[in-house]
């Protein structure tokens, strides 16, 4: 999403309705820059123009004025990957930079770039997207597309994006393919390497009722699958989590979750301490199973 909002901050600065955080998109201007044509907004991706050369090049054209437009807009990708003496002959820019110029530097590792061209910028964090906001986009954009899912395909989507919802569109494009337009919660599992919910919530609940026979079942037919037993052991904690979650502020856990009520007797039958050391085992299962003679062994023996 950075160069996202580079492009939407170039639209406040150039709108043709004047400077605004809400830019017309109707414009010239912003057409232009939604269309990836304007000629005063210059992205540049430092991974792959890291010299000092390359920069000077860059910063000799800060000085042409805009074409037609107020602002002339360098957006630098991944900032942090430039070299010290690029820095350097950025930092000489930054210090005076022409009033026609502005600069959008982008990067996942803000503590690689140097203290001198921090203190110049204006600093904006952008956050993760939750979960559930990440549901609610995905839900928009498969109504849009007329795809058909279920609720369970959309929380499995959502919580593999991990925050991103570009990873979340990537996942969903693989997923449409492999679902053949009709997304599952079970399909899904399946591609990812992961179990459904309804699943890793059978095995909670073996170990919390004390019914080891069960949990030996489930594992035996779990291991036919290919599962990524990494990613198995990501849910377990985060049902783990859940529960904890569930037992002290229930009201807080998203109306989206289909296991609701499993939840609810999941959480009554632990107690804080059980809760703690079943996520305690698993992090340090997750962190070991490497360690095992085989993974699955490794997930076995943790539960
Ligand atoms: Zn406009």
């Amino acid at each position: 999403g950075k160069t996202t909002i580079g492009r939407i901050l170039t639209k406040s600065l150039n709108c043709e309705k004047g400077l605004t955080s809400q830019p017309c998109n109707r414009c010239q201007a912003c057409q232009a820059i939604n269309e990836g044509r304007f000629i005063d907004f210059l992205e540049v991706d430092a991974a792959s123009r890291r010299g000092v050369e390359e920069t000077q090049q860059l910063l000799e054209t800060v000085m042409h004025m805009p074409g037609s437009s107020r602002y002339k807009v360098y957006l630098i990708d991944e900032v942090h990957m430039l070299s010290k003496h690029s820095f350097n002959a950025l930092l000489k820019t930054l210090e005076e930079p022409p009033p026609h110029v502005v600069f959008i530097l982008a990067t996942t590792e803000p503590e690689n770039v140097p203290a001198t061209v921090l203190s110049r910028c204006l600093q904006f964090h952008l956050k993760n997207l939750t979960p559930q906001q990440l549901s609610e986009r995905l839900v928009e954009v498969l109504k849009k597309e007329k795809v058909k899912f279920d609720i369970e395909s959309i929380n499995q989507i959502s919580r593999a994006g991990k925050g991103s919802l570009r990873d979340c569109l990537t996942i969903t494009d693989q997923a449409i393919a492999f679902c053949n337009g009709d997304l599952s919660g079970s399909s899904i599992s399946e591609m990812l390497g992961t179990l459904p919910y309804d699943q890793v919530y059978d095995l909670v609940e073996s170990i919390v009722n004390h019914r080891p026979k069960d949990l030996f079942n489930d594992l035996r037919s779990i291991s036919k699958q290919s599962v990524d037993y990494q990613k198995l052991m990501d849910l377990f904690l985060e049902t783990i989590q859940l529960i904890a979650v569930m037992k002290i502020s229930p009201e807080s856990i998203a109306d989206l979750n289909l296991q609701i009520n499993r939840l609810k007797s999941l959480a009554e039958n632990l107690d804080h301490q059980e809760v703690q050391i079943l996520y305690q085992i698993g992090l340090l299962a997750k962190r070991d199973m490497d360690l095992a003679p085989d993974l699955g062994n490794g997930f076995e023996m943790a539960l």
